[in-house]
């Protein structure tokens, strides 16, 4: 899931009609919900950067086999 760095985000909602999950909400703050595909899409279009690939824990492996 993306996660919104919130100390950046400036609440333009550039970033909400451009999720195709319809994951993004933003009132005053962008938020991010768990119909998320990581899709990435939103990471290209928020103009300050705020948007990014949540790292955190594992979760990003592929499963094989
Ligand atoms: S990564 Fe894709 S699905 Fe997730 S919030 Fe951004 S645009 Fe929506
Ligand atoms: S495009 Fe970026 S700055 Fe604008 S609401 Fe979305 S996350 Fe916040």
């Amino acid at each position: 899931m993306v996660k919104v760095v919130e100390e950046r985000c400036v609440g333009c909602s550039l970033c909400v009609p451009v999720c195709p999950e319809g994951a993004i909400s933003c009132y005053g703050r962008a938020e991010v919900n768990e119909n998320c595909s990581e899709c990435l899409l939103c990471l290209d279009f928020c103009p300050v950067g705020a948007l990014k690939e949540n790292n955190e824990g594992e979760g990003h492996g592929k499963k094989t086999g």
